[in-house]
């Protein structure tokens, strides 16, 4: 099922990029500096808007962001004015939430008869100290992953409503590493235990709200779908108390060249009959969230960088560009693939260009540095228009996991971030320099 209605991020068919949302490339990097990303408002606006406008019948009461896909505050305070509420997996999340505008807690129950949406929704499998007291604090919602959480949580806040994070014994990902269900996962409670932590949660003074499910990154929505249906039966086990389920994130992006869009429609719909027939079944209504990270903001990024050498090993030419995988991290963690573009540098021919094979790597000390790299660790090349020093290379939907990963490894500086937005851009983080790297060590 594809929903070709809905534009791809997709790169252009000639390989040359010379402006992203509007603004030419080349001045975005004249201005700014390399490696840089770039983040196209818009783009995140329209796939916002592709999940809170109701499909027909059928619509999501809430959608949350994930936000450790892309976390700059300007970004969070972009998608909160779209009505978009948060999820926050740690202190510093749920920091940037407040600091972007989120409220803490809830308002009132509306007149819809739906519980009111929680704003922030602390989502992980244990409290570090810190984030219990930070939770505490501000009275945030909690997502608890392991039956521990839940005395934690009511010796601090005796009484709170509380969502369960359940491992429904399955999961799938884009890779083995973003699997976040069955019995090589860390995440969530063990379905079958469930009565036992409704009984300590009970016995904790606590009320158990929300049910909640996330079996991976990146997988497909016939894999997603299958959620709904232990959803439903671990719903039952839980009973009256709930008044939200949430589906979880991992809605897929097309990538590489000719995937397509999934078919949300079916999706929410799925679900919506889920709802319908717990609502039927506890006789109240039940609030439906859904909490993508990677959807939202993964077309919209673009990470612009340098060529700075182009050279032959043996028969295989390497382009080296000043971004590596302390910039963005995802080909060397999943053998993840970036559409690549090409826009040329100053000076340089702008015409039709003849195309050829290249590796493209970065500059750390790690052989393991290499844009072009297939899931294991392999050197794969790219078909690209050719390539000089000078010329920017655009490395493609880098939205989502993509700054949020990026390191300090090789003590080089965290990179820029500018969002472009009715044709203008916008520093939204300025890059580090160096003394920024050893603020804090003494000799
Ligand atoms: C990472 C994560 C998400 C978002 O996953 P995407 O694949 O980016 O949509 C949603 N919920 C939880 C709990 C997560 O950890």
């Amino acid at each position: 099922m594809t929903d070709t209605s809905t534009p791809s991020g997709g790169a252009p068919h000639d390989g040359l990029r010379h402006a992203i949302a509007g603004v030419s490339v080349a001045d975005l990097a004249a201005r700014h500096g390399t490696p840089l990303y770039v983040y196209d408002a818009e783009c995140i606006r329209r796939r916002c808007r592709d999940l809170t406008r109701p499909r027909g019948d059928d619509a999501w009461d809430t959608v949350r962001f994930a936000q450790k896909a892309c976390s700059n505050l300007a970004v969070l305070d972009l998608v909160r004015r779209e009505g978009v509420m948060v999820d926050a997996v740690s202190t510093g999340e749920i920091r940037r939430a407040l600091a972007a505008g989120y409220a803490p807690h809830a308002g009132r129950r509306g007149g819809d008869g739906l519980p009111p949406a929680h704003p922030i929704v602390y989502t992980a499998d244990i409290f570090d100290r810190p984030s219990l007291d930070e939770v505490a604090r501000h009275g945030i919602h909690v997502n608890c992953g392991s039956a521990d959480m839940l005395e934690q949580l009511a010796e601090r806040m005796p009484g709170a409503e509380v969502t369960l994070r359940v491992n429904p014994g399955f999961g799938h990902g884009h890779s083995q590493k973003t699997n976040t269900g069955g019995e090589g996962s860390k995440h969530g409670i063990w379905h079958e235990s469930i009565p036992d932590v409704m009984r300590r949660a009970e016995a904790a003074g606590l009320m158990v709200t929300g049910l909640h499910m996330h079996i991976g990154s990146g997988t497909d929505l016939a894999h997603l779908a299958e959620v709904a249906g232990t959803l439903e039966r671990v719903a039952r086990d839980i009973g009256r108390s709930l008044d939200t389920v949430s589906a979880g994130g991992g809605l897929p992006v097309p990538y590489r060249p000719g995937e397509v869009h999934a078919d949300l429609g079916g999706y929410v719909a799925l679900w919506n009959a889920t709802r319908r027939r717990l609502e039927e079944a506890f006789g109240h209504r039940i609030r439906l969230e859904i909490e993508p990270g990677r959807y939202l903001t993964a077309e919209s990024g673009y990470l612009v960088t340098e060529v700075r050498a182009v050279k032959m090993q043996g028969s295989r030419k390497y382009l080296l560009v000043d971004a590596g995988f302390n910039t963005l991290a995802r080909p060397v963690m999943y053998g993840a693939y970036h559409p690549m573009t090409l826009c040329p540098g100053p000076g340089s021919p702008s015409a039709a260009r003849s195309r050829e094979e290249v590796a493209v790597g970065g500059p750390l000390c790690e052989s393991g540095d290499i844009f072009t790299q297939t899931d294991g660790g392999f050197v794969a090349t790219r078909d690209l228009p050719s390539a000089r020093v000078g010329d920017l290379l655009v490395i493609e939907i880098a939205g989502a996991y993509g700054f949020v990963m990026a390191s300090n490894y090789n003590s080089k500086p965290l990179p820029a971030e500018v969002l472009v937005d009715g044709g203008r851009d916008r520093l939204v983080r300025a890059r580090q320099t160096p003394e920024d790297l050893f603020r804090g060590e003494t000799v």
